[in-house]
């Protein structure tokens, strides 16, 4: 089984890469790409984990933003770990992450309740990107809410009060980094409309013209109706379909490889990288 969007605690998932390769191990499945928000801290944890039977896909979920402030997850899959641009691009988002919890704990502050950085930090893993996952555990930990998608649900969603953006690329030059350091863009959860705003095809078009690999269809944020239209998009644009877990360990409800990707869509996905870097022990 192949899953090929999953977190580890290097971002907002719980569990550690190496907890991670072995989970994925025992739930069956042999090929696993690790995806953290906008870092790949944890490949080297993850490699070392590997064992016969399963191969590690290197990757990161960019955060993105439109023009018009609509958030867009894009999966880079497979590119050059040294790229230096990428990197870079990847730590400003993360440091940018930093000064927006600042600007949101202020907003939950004026609303009367008691939470620092120092808390939201606490809950926060060494060298892990911060999210507000880290904010919900930290809001847990008060007692203000119960579990994480509680969080989400009544305080932390992108229209609440408290919602603040971070610095991210737009969707095109995430793209463009991607395909410059030789791997492959696929557009994660695009239609999960619950979480806020989504791109209209009009952008789809935009970020195809861009390079755009591939299409994450199989996701539990989206529904039978979403996936037949996705479907469709991905055939008459010749982009690759793929289905994932978008794994958090106990943050989310996601099962390792819920969804998966099937070997001919891997295979053509992977063809498009400039080398071959899917890692085995
Ligand atoms: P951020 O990266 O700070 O913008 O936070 C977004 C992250 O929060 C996403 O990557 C999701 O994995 C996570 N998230 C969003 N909604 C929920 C929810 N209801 N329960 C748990 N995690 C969530
Ligand atoms: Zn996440
Ligand atoms: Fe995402
Ligand atoms: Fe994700």
């Amino acid at each position: 089984m192949i899953d090929l969007h999953t977190h580890s605690n290097y971002s907002d998932g719980t569990d550690s890469p190496a907890q991670l390769i072995n989970k994925a191990l025992a739930a069956g499945v042999t090929t696993i790409a690790l995806t953290d928000h906008d870092s790949v801290a944890g490949i080297t944890e993850a490699t070392n984990a590997l064992r016969p039977g399963i191969s590690l896909v290197p990757g990161a979920e960019i955060s993105c933003q439109t023009e018009d402030g609509i958030s867009v997850h894009m999966l880079g899959l497979l590119f050059d770990l040294e790229n230096s641009e990428l990197i870079q691009t990847m730590a400003k988002t993360r440091e940018n992450r930093h000064g927006r919890m600042q600007r949101i704990i202020e907003r939950i502050n004026e609303a009367g309740i008691d939470i620092s950085m120092s808390d939201v930090l606490a809950e926060l893993s060494d060298g892990a990107t911060l999210g507000r996952p880290h904010l919900a555990d930290a809001l847990i930990k008060k007692g203000v809410v119960s579990s994480r998608d509680e969080a989400f649900t009544e305080m932390l969603h992108n229209k609440s009060k408290f919602y603040v953006a971070h610095y991210s690329p737009k969707p095109a030059e995430a793209i463009a980094l991607i395909k410059a350091a030789g791997g492959v863009a696929v557009i994660a959860h695009p239609m999960a409309s619950h979480r806020g705003r989504t791109i209209s095809y009009e952008t789809f078009g935009d970020l195809i013209s861009a390079g755009l690999d591939g299409i994450e269809v199989d996701h539990r944020d989206h529904s039978p109706d979403e996936k037949t239209a996705l479907i469709k998009l991905a055939r008459e644009n010749n982009l690759v379909m793929t289905g994932a877990s978008d794994y958090h360990g106990n943050g989310k409800l996601n099962l390792l490889a819920e969804y998966t990707t099937s070997n001919d869509q891997w295979d053509a996905l992977r063809s498009r990288a400039n080398a071959d870097r899917v890692i085995n022990l």
